[in-house]
Order: structure tokens, then sequence, then C-alpha cells
């Protein structure tokens, strides 16, 4: 059966002391026999506490947002896979909508990324989605489709294999309007298909897809209901420990 994830995207929020306190309560809160694996996305300055104190807690991994596709050297400003591995943090979150649409990050460069957080043993939450124009003419299969062609199909099989995949369409982003149900289950069938075709069945079917998108505690479970979505990127309901456990719990 593959592996249940809910990943808190923290995204630019929270300075240290707010940090710190949200992911104690989370800590406190966790159980440790959830169904899925917690993630908690937090911005860089939070990864060394963050992980220090979530070390040896069943069940709770950390993640960056980002990682340099470089290195290491002469880069002002970035920051490295490996800074990223050393601080005790397993997940990095690459390609999500607002870095490709604020940040400029290309297919290309997001093939790169993905290429050293895996040489870094860092697992990378792929994002790929839509924007609303897309959804509205009707071409958002292949629209995301080739979003994991650019920038995962140079991958090898065991490369793959390390994969999670988070299915967000831009619209659902922020505004309160989440895919519905079938939607999200469409595009994850439309999605494994697409990288059976590259990898096998075998491969697609041990891949974690994660929906994001406006997820909160009262649509969660719908979502996760469907055969093909495997837990959740959330953002906005990831800032609050009790709303982010309640969508971990609706499995
Ligand atoms: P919201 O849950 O705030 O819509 O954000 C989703 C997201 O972008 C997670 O990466």
């Amino acid at each position: 059966m593959r592996q249940k994830i809910v990943a808190g995207n923290w995204k630019m929020n929270n300075d240290l002391e707010a940090g710190k306190k949200l992911a104690l309560e989370v800590l406190e809160k966790a159980t440790g026999e959830e169904k899925a694996q917690i993630v908690l996305g937090t911005p860089y300055i939070h990864l060394t506490t963050v992980a220090t104190s979530v070390a040896g807690k069943k069940g709770i991994q950390i993640a960056a947002q980002n990682c340099s596709d470089k290195a290491s050297g002469a880069y002002t400003g970035e920051i490295s896979a490996s800074m990223i591995k050393s601080t005790g943090a397993n997940y990095v979150i690459l390609g999500h909508s607002e870095r490709r649409e604020y940040f400029y990050e290309s297919a290309a460069l997001l093939a790169s990324k993905v290429d050293i957080a895996l040489s870094n043993d860092l697992i990378p939450i792929f994002c790929c989605g839509e924007p609303l124009e897309i959804r509205e003419a009707g071409t958002m299969y292949d629209y995301v489709k080739q979003q994991l062609t650019e920038s995962l199909f140079h991958l090898s099989a065991d490369d793959f294999a390390k994969i999670t995949i988070a299915y967000e369409p831009i619209w659902a982003i922020g505004t309160g309007k989440t895919a519905s149900s079938e939607q999200a289950q469409e595009m994850h069938a439309e999605l494994r298909a697409h990288l059976a075709s590259k990898f096998g069945k075998a491969a697609a079917e041990a891949c974690p897809i994660l929906y994001g998108g406006s997820c909160k505690p009262d649509n969660a479970q719908e979502l996760f209901s469907q055969p093909d979505v495997d837990g959740g990127l959330i953002g906005g309901a990831s800032l609050k420990a009790d709303d982010f456990l309640a969508i971990v719990n609706a499995f």
C-alpha cells in the first residue's frame, strides 16, 4: 500500500518564536499513531530547531520549501540541498507554483533541483498544477503531464522510486475554492497512468500523489477517500496545529 503523507507548507510565515511554538504544538498533539506520515515544510530558518525538536518522534519529518540547483560556492543567498540535509530535514518541496510564477523557475531548472535533492538523499515533493485558464480550456491533463515529463522523466527507475508528487491546481491555492474530490481523483489517476507509461505500472502505483489547494479539515476526508489521492500538501490550514492535525487525522 502506498504511503499516506500530509505535508504542511508554511510558506513565508512565522518568525523564529512563532515557528517553534507551532512545531511544538504539533509535536505535543500528534500521538505517533497517525495513519499518515506528517511532514512540516518550514522556512529555512526553522529547519534546525524544528528538526531537533522532532528528532526521534515517530511519524514526523521536516521539509524545506526550496533548494538551490547548485552544490556549493559563490551563490549569495542560496541554500544547498546538502545544507538542508545537514539540518535533519528529509524532504524538499520543489516546483511550487509560487516559485514557478514569482521566481521564474523553469522545468529545466526544476529537473536540476530534483537531481541535486536526490543526490543529497532528500525526498522531493514535486509540485505540479494548472492555472485557471488551462482548466477552463479543458487542457489540464496534458498541461500537468507535461510538467512531470519535463522535470521528472529523465530520472532512472531507482531515483523515480524516491519521488512524491503534489498536484496543486493554481486556482485552488489560497482561494478557498478546492478542487472537487472527482476533479482531484481524475487528475491523480491521469498522472499515475502517465507515470506508468514511463516508469512502469508498479513504480507508478507506489508513488504517493498528494493533493493541495484549499484543503481543510472539512474537505480533507472526502478528498483523501479517493483511491489515487494519497494525502495533502497544506498551506493555510498548516499554520494552526489543530486544523493541520485534523487534516492528518482525516485518514
Ligand atoms: P492553501 O492550502 O493555503 O490553499 O495552499 C496550498 C499550497 O499551496 C500548499 O503548497
